[in-house]
Order: structure tokens, then C-alpha cells, then sequence
């Protein structure tokens, strides 16, 4: 058995945050994940927004972000699934296959995944024209024909994205109204290489060795008919990754957990970090704003209540 004053799960922006300012604040600190570390921007072909950086890829930068964590000592467990987890025991108890961790606090930064639609093909052709990542994947589609799938502002915007890239984008909407921002909207339906398919939810996913069609469902008239294009993006919302927890503490409609300013949760000792909590912007520098803050929380947490002593 491990022994910890705090586990960080999960390796992404904001679990390396936190392990960075729990390590300086001198807690015996460990992160576990069930990936290898380094989170969804691993897979970011490059960002422009993270300050001091104007240009740098995702990869490179949980690079220098595992390597910082790795100076003040952060222990990592990468690849490891968390079979049983107590977050209400004191100290609280995490068991994975390979090993059993306890910890006197937790900090949640698990993250969030993108929600499927759950067709046939979608699974299959992942990687071969299927994709949840604009940005990583819009320059393979220059010249061709993609379908984004949604209406909310991450479908408008990646799709005004994709234009850049795509001589054509449908959007295809299960309603005849965007919920995406007015000024977004009017961004898309001035764009000549836009056009929506209204009404409509996709069904299946076809092809070959790559997609070649969608197949859609027109939700007023029930008509099936099939769209031709070479990827298929799905912009329907996300979802936390938060499986394990079985409701120990306080989610949102969504399953987002529910923080306080300090990050945190219901649970004494237990926060959440990063785009695993209800929040109003999911960014690395949020995230990583996010796991300072509940790190410093949780070293305050193990000097005021755990280490107290009684009177
Ligand atoms: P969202 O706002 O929840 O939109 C999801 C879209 O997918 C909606 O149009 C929804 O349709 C549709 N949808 C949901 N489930 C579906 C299903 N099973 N099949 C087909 N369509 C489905 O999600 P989001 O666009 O990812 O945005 C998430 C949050 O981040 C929002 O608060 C958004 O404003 C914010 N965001 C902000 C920016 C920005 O400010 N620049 C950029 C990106 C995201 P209905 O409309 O019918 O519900």
C-alpha cells in the first residue's frame, strides 16, 4: 500500500498544476491516470493562448509541464485504472489493479471526452475520417467535404474552422435553430462554404478504408437520405470523466463536479480541478488555474484539519 498526503487524478494541465503547488507546499504528492500523462492538449496540434507561448504544441507543453512536476517530486502512476475508490473515508482509499493508494486528500482532474453519438461507423472509423478535433485534424480534409455535428458554439466555430481547410462543411442540426452565440451564427451563415442540414441527426457512418458518407434522418419527415463527405465531426457537447466516483460527490445535470471557490467539493478533503468541475470555460489555463488553487486548498486542508492537533 501507498501512502500520499494527496493523490492528483488524473495528468492533464490541471492535475499538473496541482501536483506542482501541492509538492512546493509540501505534501507528499502523487498523480495517477489512466492514460499515459499528459491529457486531452497532448493531442493539440498546437496552441496560440497559453500565455508566454504564442506558439507552441500540445504535446511540447505537457512536456514541460510533466517535467516541472517531476522537479518538485510529483510521484506518477501512469496507466492505471481505479477499480474502487472511498473519497468519504478518512484518509480516503484508491485502488487500482496494480495498487492500493491512500491519501489524506484527493484532488479530482480527471477531465472531460468528448460525447459520442453512438452510430454505427463512429467507432469504427476513429482516426480514418471520424474526429473530435478540428484543430488537430482539419489540414488532412484541404480540398474535401466534412460534416460537423451539432449547433452549439464548439460545432459553428470548429466548422467555421474547418473551412479554412475544406471546400465544403455541412452542419448537420437535429433542430432548424443554432444554440450557438448570435455573433457565431451570423459568422456561418455568411460563409459561403457553409451549409446547414437542418432537422436532421446522422444514423450511420459509411465507407471503405475511410468514411465516405454519412447516412441522416430528417426528424420531421423521417426521410433517410445519405450525405457524401470524407470526415465527420462531432461537436454534441462533452462529458466528464467521472465514471469511478459513483456519485460521492455533488454533480451537475451534466455530471460536472460542483465546486466552491477553493475547488472544493462536497466531500471534506476531496477537490476538483479543471474540466472535470461545472465551470464556465474549459481551457489549459483555466484548468491549470484551477489545479493551483485547489492544491493550495488542500495543503491548508492537511495543516489545519488532518495534522491539527487536539485539544
Ligand atoms: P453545447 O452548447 O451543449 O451544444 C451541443 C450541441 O449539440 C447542441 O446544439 C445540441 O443540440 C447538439 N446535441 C446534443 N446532443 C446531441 C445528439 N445526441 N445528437 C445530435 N445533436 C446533439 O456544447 P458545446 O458546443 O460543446 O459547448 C459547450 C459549452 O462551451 C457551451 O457553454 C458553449 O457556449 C461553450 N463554448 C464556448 C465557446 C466560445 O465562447 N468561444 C466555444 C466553444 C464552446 P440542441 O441545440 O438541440 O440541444
Amino acid at each position: 500500500m501507498k501512502e500520499f498526503d494527496t493523490i492528483i487524478l488524473g495528468g492533464g494541465p490541471a492535475g499538473f498544476s496541482a501536483g506542482i503547488y501541492a509538492a512546493r507546499g509540501a505534501l507528499s504528492t502523487a498523480i495517477i491516470d489512466i492514460n499515459m500523462l499528459g491529457g486531452q492538449p497532448s493531442n493539440y496540434l498546437e496552441l496560440e493562448n497559453y500565455p508566454g507561448y504564442p506558439h507552441i504544441g500540445g504535446f511540447d507543453l505537457m512536456e514541460k509541464f510533466e517535467e516541472h512536476a517531476d522537479k518538485f517530486g510529483v510521484e506518477k502512476f501512469p496507466m492505471q485504472e481505479i477499480e474502487k475508490i472511498d473519497l468519504i473515508s478518512n484518509p480516503k482509499l484508491i485502488k487500482t489493479k496494480e495498487e492500493e493508494f491512500r491519501a489524506k486528500t484527493v484532488i479530482i482532474a480527471t477531465g472531460a471526452q468528448p460525447m459520442k453519438l453512438g452510430v454505427p461507423g463512429e467507432k469504427e472509423y476513429v482516426g480514418r475520417g471520424v474526429s473530435y478535433c478540428a484543430v488537430c485534424d482539419g489540414a488532412f480534409y484541404r480540398d474535401k467535404t466534412v460534416a460537423v455535428v451539432g449547433g452549439g458554439n464548439s460545432a459553428v466555430e470548429e466548422a467555421m474552422y474547418l473551412t479554412k481547410f475544406a471546400n465544403k462543411v455541412y452542419i448537420i442540426h437535429r433542430r432548424d435553430a443554432l444554440r450557438a452565440d448570435k455573433i457565431v451564427q451570423q459568422r456561418a451563415f455568411n460563409n459561403p462554404k457553409i451549409e446547414f442540414v437542418w432537422d436532421s441527426v446522422v444514423k450511420e457512418i459509411t465507407g471503405h478504408e475511410l468514411v465516405e458518407k454519412v447516412v441522416i434522418e430528417n426528424v420531421k419527415t423521417h426521410e433517410i437520405s445519405e450525405l457524401d463527405t470524407n470526415g465527420v465531426f462531432p461537436y454534441i457537447g462533452i462529458v466528464p470523466n467521472i465514471d469511478f466516483i459513483n456519485g460521492q460527490v455533488e454533480q451537475d445535470k451534466g455530471g460536472f463536479i460542483i465546486t466552491d471557490e477553493t475547488m472544493k467539493t462536497s466531500v471534506d478533503g476531496v477537490y476538483a480541478v479543471g474540466d472535470v468541475r461545472h465551470t464556465p470555460l474549459r481551457q489549459v489555463i483555466t484548468a491549470a488555474a484551477d489545479g493551483a488553487i485547489g492544491a493550495v486548498y488542500a495543503v491548508k486542508y492537511v495543516e489545519e484539519v488532518v495534522t491539527a492537533p487536539s485539544h
